[in-house]
């Protein structure tokens, strides 16, 4: 747990700003009146931010108070986190894979759980991840965590590597200039980028945007677990090789991985470029590598494209 005391009040503006900024972009649109935390006066922030003081959120009060898994050690000794609704006896997803499987048919994850129930659990989940400090340097420059856009039980999830700095400073995936690409994908495949949910492995921009560490991967990987866990994607596509290979614990580069599926879980996955890879100063011709990939994804789909 963080220890509010040590921080300067520089430093818990920012986080609460942060904090604030992240609930935000994840769809958290209302605060439900709450016992406001008493915080020493020390600690009093400036009178801009004061009205944005952070109340407790209705089932993240119990991650405010402590109650539920924010990223501290003892959660990830105890190997999992609390969550406040029962999970499906026998949950798949949380088993371990290591590797590429063969493809099985997806089955529900969490059948115990409503859409409503897993649309709530997925707030809850944004707003631990929101306070996450395991990995303290992403912590401590990210301007906000970045979980997912898209809804609860899209078909389709596609999963980057990490936030970029456009991404870092809207608190949304891919909205910058790989994003624009990846916008293009999708329209291509005749699809919407409402109908479809993206994310990535880790939830915080790596400084200068380098590639995240394993132990980055490892941190966040109990959080996108429980995220696709919550949004029972039945496809995924994985999207350059820092995803595919932490996404499925494979040592493969992207160029052995795409163009066949494989398997996380019990759901097809189907890997890649990064579309930051096709920009224009990087390799635009593997775009039509790319389009193979997605039509042979589409067609496992149902919705095939010519
Ligand atoms: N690249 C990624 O992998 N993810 C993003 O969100 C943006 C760029």
């Amino acid at each position: 747990m963080v220890d509010l005391s040590r921080m300067s009040k520089d430093e818990l503006t920012r986080q609460v700003r942060q904090h604030l900024g992240s609930l935000k972009s994840a769809g958290v649109d209302w605060l439900p009146k709450g016992s406001i935390q008493t915080v020493p006066v020390e600690w009093e922030l400036k009178p801009d931010v004061a009205s944005a003081k952070p109340q407790a959120l209705d089932e993240p009060q119990a991650v405010a108070r402590g109650q539920l898994p924010v990223a501290g050690e003892d959660e990830r000794k105890k190997g999992s986190f609390a969550s406040p609704l029962p999970l499906a006896a026998g949950n798949s997803l949380f088993s371990d894979v290591s590797g590429p499987e063969p493809v099985t048919e997806a089955k529900p994850a969490t059948p115990a759980l409503t859409l409503e129930q897993r649309r709530q659990q997925l707030k809850v989940l944004t707003e631990t991840v929101c306070q996450c400090a395991r990995c303290p340097e992403l912590a401590s420059t990210r301007t906000q965590t970045v979980f997912g856009v898209g809804q609860v039980g899209a078909e389709l999830c596609f999963i980057g590597e990490a936030p970029g700095a456009d991404e870092d400073a809207q608190g949304e995936p891919f909205v910058g200039a790989a994003g624009q690409l990846l916008n293009s994908i999708i329209a291509a495949c005749k699809m919407k980028r409402e109908e479809v949910y993206i994310c990535n492995i880790i939830k915080c921009r790596p400084p200068g945007n380098r590639t995240p560490l394993p132990h980055e991967a490892a941190n966040c990987r109990e959080f996108l677990e429980r995220q696709l866990e919550l949004i029972q994607p039945k496809f995924i596509c994985a999207l350059g090789s820092t995803a595919a290979r932490y996404l499925l614990n494979t040592t493969q580069g992207i160029g052995q991985l795409r163009g066949r599926f494989h398997n996380y879980r019990g759901i097809p996955v189907m890997c890649t470029y990064h579309p930051a890879y096709l920009l224009p100063h990087r390799s635009p011709g593997s775009k039509k590598e790319v389009w193979q990939d997605m039509k042979m994804l589409m067609a496992k789909m149902g919705r095939p494209v010519a």
